[in-house]
């Protein structure tokens, strides 16, 4: 008889990694055992990412490779899920991999545990049983999922046809999910979703974010960490709160993608380049350490040289401490791949490299200025750290000198002691 065996590929974003958790624990539950890729399982579950052609083409080439196991004979079943399969045409899919053995779009996820104990087993699913929590993540942070889908219908993005119309957790199941992730010694919280300040519209009449970050600061947690901030939701209410709980990071991710008021309405982003402005003075006003991450898309149809020299210079009168730049990617279900202008790929590239030029200069510099200053540290292994400055995976780290008997997991003090690229280096005092 087949062991209920199986291993995991989870793609793209942390936000998907969270979806994969929980599909590991459904399984879990029915007696399924999540096991190392190439250990002898016979099922694989890929859960996928397409929110661009770039992350189609990944996901394409891994479900070419398993089903190329399974004729080998290695495998028996192969599970997609997630992304992918919530773009396509189900009918379509099947006809391009027929040797894959179920899909499930993420709306469809809820039901893996049946779905897979009846193609495996011939049978309806088992009872739930007790089962030890399979963290994903290192022990000692969780991507907190606080919603799903999005409606702010940016023109350049799939997310929303995806992953369908914004839909909070309560209240009271966040606040349970992050208890159980502090039971297993977590002591970083790290809130994701699509759009995070939309949190609690549909629960009550308009976006609540501070309302949930004020009850999870309530909590015997470290640390609080709020990513993907949808700038025209940064309000006085959200700032108060970001200000007044110390445990909750001087941290935002917050995606602005451009700052030209044109092009920025082209993307429907709802916010203008005079907005943004008074947004990040607001932030720093408040809170003069607050350390801030943004995304950008260089390449939109209509960019000109002129809306990058406009970026360039923003940049230098608002640095960013974090920043990463994405090459627009015209995908055919939007609404921006009907717009005229488009911009060659070698010019976006040869555009990414000058704002990226730009931003190591920047980050170059900001970064000198801390050489000397004291910071808490938390213990990542292998020498490196990170601060309340650092997101785990996205950002730069800190390279701790002597790290030899440090324990994963664990706070340490420490001081500048130089930069390295998008790095910084530091030495451990005593406490
Ligand atoms: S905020 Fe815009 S870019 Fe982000 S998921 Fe929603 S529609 Fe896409």
């Amino acid at each position: 008889m087949l062991k209920p065996e199986f291993s995991l590929v989870s793609l793209g974003c942390a936000r998907s990694l969270v979806d994969s958790e929980k599909m590991v624990q459904d399984l879990q539950k029915i007696g399924f055992k999540l096991v190392a890729e190439g250990t002898g399982e016979k099922i694989t579950l890929l859960n996928t990412c397409s929110f661009i052609s770039a992350a189609v083409a990944e996901t394409e080439d891994n479900i070419r490779h398993l089903v190329a196991r399974k004729e080998a004979g290695e495998l028996k079943y192969v599970v997609v899920t997630g992304c992918y399969p919530s773009r396509y045409k189900k009918e379509e899919l099947q006809e391009r991999f027929p040797d894959v053995d179920l899909w499930l779009t993420t709306r469809e996820e809820d039901r893996i545990k049946q779905e897979l104990s009846q193609l495996v087993f011939r049978k309806k699913y088992m009872p739930s049983k007790p089962v030890r929590y399979t963290k994903l993540t290192p022990s000692h942070y969780a991507y907190l999922k606080i919603s799903e889908g999005c409606d702010n219908w940016c023109s350049f993005c799939t997310i929303p046809k995806i992953r369908g119309v914004h839909t909070s957790k309560p209240l009271d199941v966040v606040i349970a999910e992050a208890k159980l992730q502090l039971s297993f010694g977590v002591t970083e919280l790290i809130l994701i979703a699509e759009d995070t300040t939309c949190w609690g519209e549909d629960l009550y009449g308009k976006p609540s974010l501070p309302i949930l970050l004020d009850a999870l600061a309530d909590l015997p947690v470290k640390w609080i960490r709020v990513m993907y901030v949808f700038p025209p939701r940064v309000n006085d209410e959200l700032i108060q709160v970001l200000k007044s709980r110390p445990n909750i990071c001087r941290y935002l991710d917050m995606p602005i993608q451009h700052v030209n008021s044109d092009l920025l309405l082209s993307m429907n982003r709802r916010y203008t380049n005079e907005y943004l402005r008074d947004c990040l003075n607001s932030l720093k006003a408040a809170m003069p350490d607050m350390v801030l991450r943004t995304s950008l898309i260089l390449g939109f149809p209509g960019e000109t040289e002129a809306h990058v020299e406009e970026l360039l210079s923003f940049m230098e009168e608002f640095p960013f401490t974090q920043l990463g730049c994405f090459a627009y990617s015209e995908e055919k279900e939007t609404r921006s791949a009907r717009l005229e202008a488009k911009v060659e790929m070698p010019e976006i590239q040869s555009r990414i490299k000058r704002v990226m030029d730009a931003q190591y200069k920047i980050v170059q510099r900001t970064s000198a200025a801390l050489v000397g200053t004291a910071v808490e540290v938390l213990y990542e292994g292998d020498g490196l750290a990170r601060s309340f400055r650092e997101a785990p995976d996205v950002d730069g780290r800190i390279l701790l000198e002597a790290a030899d008997n440090l324990i994963v997991g664990h706070y340490y003090q420490a001081v500048i002691t130089g930069v390295k690229g998008y790095d910084l280096e530091a030495r451990l005092v005593a406490s």
